[in-house]
């Protein structure tokens, strides 16, 4: 068969590996310069070290599969990813941790005391079930961490006060009583040594696979192919007939330094009067390269508007209303498959996008070899 993939992210590149590897021509277009995203990472001229050009990205997942999966194609160096935060002048863990606590309450507490303090002297829980991202921090941890870490970095985040955001996005974050301070709780962590571009590339690399960059879509393409996998915008693939889906876009302030700027990777900055939401320091996420100088991007969210980059999804109730609209357009066309971060309109990690793009290249094979066989037999 001859497939077209659109989109040389991590969604894409796995599924036409799968399908080049059980025989079908596979051609592959991608609008930018390069493959792999919104993870693309880039040597920079001037300092010579690897950058996340689209911001952060630390690879980390329980699934074994998925794991083997991109070890195959990279090698992965160790790596813990940590974060801290700017709050009122002083530095903090992240996430909410046993260290956290003492420090911002001045206290030595013991896990069970720090617990008992949160539970009954801060929390304030709800009636009911968190029905919004404040009510969940509040009921978790009450208004002093709520207010100090979340408040003012969720609102620059989205855009939107909390208590009109889901309590979903906070359970990414955890809050632990204990001085374990590894960003991610999962079993496998860990950076591609030369970056995710070359991961992406390595997992393109087959003799059925044709990538076309710089080579934006067009219907007439998708017309002489016999399948198509969309893992661009879902709306895009409609010209936005019934809207926009909303997405929140970054910007990045760069700068170079000597030496280092702060002495680890991510620095988040939760309070409402910095404009920024954090400082990523690049050359941290290869500790095992050395450099003089040092670069650093200052991220600042905003709302995305037709020719940004599309990041976060915003999912509030109206996006869902039209995400439901263009899902029943979706199910309606023929020969399409829509995957991926954009493609679902999902905010989901690297591991996740490349589990979902395993199922679904093996689904469309199993479903392949069902039709012949029922050709076969008649
Ligand atoms: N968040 C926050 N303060 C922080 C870090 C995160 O309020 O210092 C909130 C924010 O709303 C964010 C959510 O927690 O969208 C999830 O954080 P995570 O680090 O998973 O976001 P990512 O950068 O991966 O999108």
């Amino acid at each position: 068969m001859r497939i077209l993939v659109v989109g040389a992210g991590f969604s894409g590149a796995v599924i036409a590996r799968e399908l080049a590897e059980a025989g079908h021509k596979v051609t592959v277009l991608e609008s930018r310069t390069h493959v792999a995203g919104n993870c693309h990472t880039e040597r920079c001229a001037e300092t010579g070290i690897l950058v996340h050009v689209y911001g952060p990205h630390i690879f980390h997942t329980d699934d074994a599969e998925v794991w083997a999966y991109v070890n195959r194609y990279a090698r992965f160096q160790p790596y813990a990813h940590r974060v801290k935060a700017t709050v009122g002048g002083q530095v903090f863990g992240l996430p909410l941790s046993l260290h956290t606590i003492n420090q911002f309450f001045g206290r030595a507490f013991r896990p069970e005391e720090a617990r008992r303090f949160i539970l009954d002297d801060q929390a304030q829980p709800s009636q009911h079930e968190p029905r919004s991202f404040e009510e969940q921090a509040l009921a978790m941890m009450g208004p002093a961490l709520y207010q100090a870490f979340f408040r003012g970095y969720t609102e620059k985040q989205w855009g939107l006060s909390p208590d009109q955001l889901p309590a979903s996005i906070l359970k990414r974050l955890p809050m632990r009583f204990s001085y374990e301070d590894s960003y991610f709780a999962h079993r496998f962590q860990g950076l591609p040594e030369a970056g995710y571009t070359a991961l992406v590339a390595g997992i393109l690399d087959h003799p059925g696979i044709d990538v076309h960059l710089d080579c934006p879509y067009t219907p007439e393409q998708g017309q002489r192919a016999d399948h198509l996998f969309w893992s661009g915008p879902l709306d895009g693939y409609f010209g936005n007939r019934l809207g926009d889906l909303g997405y929140r876009t970054l910007d990045f302030e760069r700068f170079t330094a000597q030496g280092d700027w702060q002495g680890c990777a991510v620095m988040n900055y939760p309070d409402r009067d910095t404009p920024y939401t954090r400082i990523t320091e690049h050359k941290h996420f290869s500790p095992w390269e050395r450099h003089e100088m040092t670069v650093c991007y200052r991220e600042y969210p905003r709302a995305c508007t037709p020719g940004d980059i599309p990041y976060y999804p915003i999912r509030l109730t109206q996006e869902k209303l039209l995400l439901a609209q263009y899902e029943r357009l979706a199910a309606e066309e023929c020969g399409v498959s829509f995957v991926g971060r954009l493609g679902t309109y999902r905010y989901i990690d690297m591991d996740v996008t490349i589990r979902e793009a395993l199922d679904a290249a093996r689904g469309f094979l199993a479903g392949h070899a069902r039709r012949s066989a029922t050709v076969a037999a008649l």
